[in-house]
C-alpha cells in the first residue's frame, strides 16, 4: 500500500509553512485532545490486547462512546493496516459518509485518501485508502468480486444491533471466511446489550464492554394520545425553546417529507414569536440530505441560541450529535413490511419498539442530565410497543440477497447460517421471482441472465430490465430510465406557491401519454440536450441535484453494461421496444383496470390505484406496469406505463397464461377509461 501513514507521528514540518496550515495544526491538536475525552479512550490498550488475542470480538458500548470513529484508528495506529484495509460497515449511507469525514479530519488527511467511504453509486476511496467506511450492502457486494475479502485485515460490522438485511447476511459470510483466514480480525459492534446473541452466534466470541457515561434522563409521557404527532412535536419544541434552560433539542420524525414540513412550520412560527425569544436554529438530517448540509448538525450552537435537530432514525444510534439535552419522541418510524403471499413490499409508518424508545431517550443524557418527551402515553408504551424491532430479514423481499448468495455459489439457502432465519415462504417467493425473471433455472442454478443481473447493484427487477434491453436494442435509453428511477421521487420540484406552474411544466414531458418511465427519459434527454444546464432545471421545476445524481448513476450503469458486454444502443423512437423492455423486468407488477374504475394486480388481484403524481392518473389505461407500490391512504402504483396484455404472455409465458390476460373488451368500462393510446 502506498504511503501508509502513522497516525500520531504526523509530519508537521510542511504544515508550519503558512499561517493557514498552522491553524490546521492547532485544529488537529484540538481534535486529538477531544479524542482523548471519549469514553472509549481509557480502554484503548485493553481493547487492542483483546483484538490481538481473539479473532472475533463482540464490542458493546453506548452511542457516542467512540466505537465507530476510534476503533478503526486505534487498529491503524497499532499496525493492522500494514497488510490490508480496515472495513467498517454502517447500515446507513449518511452515517458512512459523515463518520468517514470526521475520521479524516481527526487524522488530518483528505477525505477519500487514507480515510474514505463507499456507498452505492459513490466510491470515495483511492489507492491510498486504509480505513474504509462503507454501507453493509457495499461490503456484501465486495464479496462478489473478492470472496475471501483478501484486501482487508480487519472487518468491523458496526451497528450490528440494527440487524439490517445486509448486516445479517454479512454475519454468515464473515463467520465463514474467518474459518479459513486466521489472519482476519472480526469485530462485531453494537450499541445495545443484546451482545450475548452475537457472541453465541460467533461461537462464544468474548464480549468487550465499554462502560458508558450516562446521566439521568427524565421521561415524560403525554396524558392522552396525540391525534397529530407532527403538530405535537412542533408545539413541544417551541415550548421547550421558550421555557427550558439552554440545551439543544432532537426530534425524531419518520422521513424527509415530514422533516421538511416540520422545518417549514417551525420557521413560520418562530418568526411569529418576535425578537425577544432566542434564536432557534433548525437542522434537518435524513438520508437524501445533500452532503454540504449534513455537516451543519455537528456545528456547535452559538452562545444564546438553541439548535433543534429534526432527524430520522439515523440519530437513534448511527450519529451522535453533541449538546442534545431534550429529546422529543413521537414514537414512530418508517419501516418496511413485506407480504410473502403477494410479494408486496411497503414502507409504513409504524410504532417503534421499546428498545428504540430507550435509545432515543438516551440521546438526551450524554453530556449531562436530560429530558425526553414521549408523545404517547405510558399505557401505550407498556402495552402497545414491542420489546424489540423485528430483524429486517424477517420482513422484507429477499430476491436481491438470494441472487447475491447464488452468485457466491451458496445454493443451499435453507441451511445458510442465519442468525435468525427468514420465513421459508419468503425464501421460496424470492426463488420463484428469480426463476420468473430467468435469473435461475428450474434446478435453482444461476443462468447467464442471472449472472449478468448480479453485476448490477440494483433490485433484480431493475437489473433484469437492463439486461433485457440488449434484446430490444435500447440499452442507452433504459439505463437513463433506471438511473432516474433509482434517485427516487425527488426529480420534480413543486413549490407550494407555484404548484400550477410546476404541474404544467411536468405535464410537458407527458405529451402523448407516454407514461412515467418514458417521461423520465424525456426529462433526462432534454437536460442532456441543454448540456446539463442548471437554468433549464429551474425553468422546468426540476431538481438539479437529483439530476446530477442520476447522471452519476447512469455513468456507472454504462460502465457495468460494458462489463456484462451489452452494447450501448439507443432506440428512442421505438417506444414499444422501450416499454417491452420495462415489462421484461417488471411484468410481476402488472395491473388491469376493472369495470369499477379501480385497478387490480394481474397476479394477485389486489386493488391498487394510480398515484396522483403519475402522468397517467387521469388517463387510466386498461393495462399498466408499475415500478413500485406505496401505501399511504391507499395502495398506490408509482411510476406507471401502459402495456399491451399480449406482451405479458410473450415476455413471461411461464408466469402468465392467456387466460390471465384475456381482454374482456366487451365488458363496459367507465367513460373515458381504458382506451389505449391509439384510440385517442
Ligand atoms: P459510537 O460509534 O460509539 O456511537 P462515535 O465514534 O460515532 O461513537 O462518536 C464519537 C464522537 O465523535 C461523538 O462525540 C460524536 O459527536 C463525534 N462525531 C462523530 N461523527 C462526527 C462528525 N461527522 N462531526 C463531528 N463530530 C462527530
Ligand atoms: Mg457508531
Amino acid at each position: 500500500k502506498a504511503s501508509v501513514m502513522d497516525g500520531d507521528k504526523f509530519d508537521y514540518e510542511e504544515m508550519e509553512d503558512s499561517l493557514e496550515k498552522s491553524r490546521a495544526k492547532s485544529a488537529l491538536e484540538a481534535l486529538q485532545e477531544e479524542r482523548k475525552k471519549l469514553p472509549i479512550y481509557p480502554y484503548r490498550e485493553e481493547l487492542l490486547q483483546a483484538v490481538q488475542e481473539h479473532q472475533v470480538l463482540v464490542i458493546v458500548g453506548e452511542t457516542g462512546s467512540g466505537k465507530t470513529t476510534q476503533i478503526p484508528q486505534y487498529l491503524h495506529e497499532a499496525g493492522y493496516t500494514k497488510h490490508g484495509m480496515i472495513a467498517c460497515t454502517q447500515p446507513r449511507r449518511v452515517a458512512a459518509m459523515s463518520v468517514a469525514a470526521r475520521v479524516s479530519q481527526e487524522m488530518g488527511v483528505k477525505l477519500g485518501h487514507e480515510v474514505g467511504y463507499s456507498i452505492r453509486f459513490e466510491d470515495c476511496t483511492s489507492e491510498k485508502t486504509i480505513l474504509k467506511y462503507m454501507t453493509d450492502g457495499m461490503l456484501l457486494r465486495e464479496f462478489l468480486g473478492e470472496p475471501d475479502l483478501s484486501s482487508y485485515s480487519v472487518v468491523m460490522v458496526d451497528e450490528a444491533h440494527e440487524r439490517t438485511l445486509s448486516t445479517d447476511i454479512l454475519f454468515g459470510l464473515v463467520k465463514d471466511i474467518a474459518r479459513f483466514r486466521p489472519d482476519l480480525k472480526l469485530l462485531i459492534s453494537s450499541a445495545t446489550l443484546d451482545a450475548e446473541k452475537f457472541s453465541d452466534y460467533f461461537d462464544s466470541a468474548p464480549i468487550f464492554k465499554i462502560p458508558g457515561r450516562r446521566y439521568p434522563v427524565e421521561i415524560n409521557f403525554t396524558k392522552a394520545p396525540e391525534a397529530d404527532y407532527l403538530d405535537a412535536a412542533i408545539v413541544t419544541s417551541l415550548q421547550i425553546h421558550v421555557t427550558q434552560p439552554p440545551g439543544d433539542i432532537l426530534v425524531f420524525l419518520t422521513g424527509q417529507e415530514e422533516i421538511e414540513t416540520a422545518e417549514e412550520i417551525l420557521k413560520h412560527r418562530t418568526r411569529g414569536l418576535g425578537t425577544k425569544i432566542a434564536e432557534l436554529i433548525i437542522c434537518p438530517i435524513y438520508a437524501n440530505l445533500p452532503t454540504e448540509l449534513q455537516a451543519k448538525i455537528f456545528e456547535p450552537t452559538p452562545e444564546g441560541a438553541r439548535k433543534v435537530v429534526l432527524a430520522t432514525n439515523i440519530a437513534e444510534t448511527s450519529l451522535t450529535i453533541d449538546g442534545i439535552k431534550y429529546v422529543i419522541d413521537p414514537g414512530f418510524c418508517k419501516m418496511k413490511s413485506y407480504n410473502p403471499r403477494t410479494g408486496m413490499e411497503s414502507l409504513l409508518v409504524t410504532p417503534i419498539s421499546k428498545a428504540s424508545a430507550m435509545q432515543r431517550a438516551g440521546r438526551s443524557g450524554r453530556t449531562g442530565p436530560g429530558k425526553c418527551f414521549r408523545l404517547y402515553t405510558a399505557y401505550n408504551y407498556h402495552n402497545d410497543l414491542d420489546d424489540n424491532t423485528v430483524p429486517e430479514i424477517q420482513r422484507t423481499n429477499l430476491a436481491s440477497v438470494v441472487l447475491a448468495l447464488k452468485s457466491l455459489g451458496i445454493h443451499d439457502l435453507l441451511h445458510f447460517d442465519f442468525m435468525d432465519p427468514p420465513p421459508a415462504e419468503a425464501l421460496l417467493k424470492a426463488l420463484e421471482l428469480l426463476f420468473a425473471l430467468s435469473a435461475l433455472n428450474k434446478l435453482g442454478e444461476l443462468t447467464k441472465v442471472g449472472r449478468r443481473m448480479a453485476e448490477f447493484p440494483l433490485d433484480p427487477m431493475l437489473s433484469k430490465m437492463i439486461v433485457a434491453s440488449e434484446k430490444y436494442k435500447c440499452s442507452d435509453d433504459i439505463i437513463s430510465i433506471a438511473a432516474m428511477l433509482s434517485v427516487g421521487n425527488s426529480i420534480f420540484y413543486r413549490p407550494k406557491d407555484k404548484q400550477v406552474h410546476a404541474d404544467n411544466a411536468r405535464m410537458n414531458f407527458h405529451t402523448g401519454n407516454v407514461g412515467d418511465h418514458i417521461a423520465l427519459l424525456k426529462v433526462y434527454n432534454s437536460w442532456k440536450e441543454t448540456n446539463f444546464s442548471t437554468q433549464w432545471c429551474y425553468e422546468n421545476y426540476i431538481q438539479v441535484r437529483s439530476m446530477k445524481r442520476a447522471r452519476d448513476v447512469r455513468d456507472q450503469l454504462a460502465g457495468l453494461l460494458e462489463r456484462v458486454e451489452i452494447e450501448l444502443t439507443s432506440n428512442a423512437n421505438d417506444l414499444d421496444a422501450i416499454k417491452k423492455t420495462i415489462t421484461s423486468g417488471f411484468f410481476p407488477h402488472s395491473a388491469r383496470l376493472q369495470k369499477s374504475g379501480l385497478y387490480r394486480t394481474v397476479k394477485h388481484s389486489q386493488t391498487v390505484h394510480i398515484h396522483p403524481s403519475s402522468g397517467l392518473a387521469q388517463v387510466l389505461p386498461r393495462w399498466v406496469v408499475y415500478h413500485e407500490l406505496v401505501l399511504t391512504t391507499k395502495e398506490y402504483m408509482r411510476q406507471v406505463t401502459e402495456l399491451k396484455p399480449e406482451w405479458l404472455v410473450e415476455i413471461a409465458p411461464h408466469y402468465y397464461q392467456l387466460k390471465d390476460v384475456e381482454d374482456s373488451s366487451s365488458k363496459k368500462l367507465p367513460r373515458g377509461a381504458g382506451r389505449t393510446q391509439e384510440d385517442r
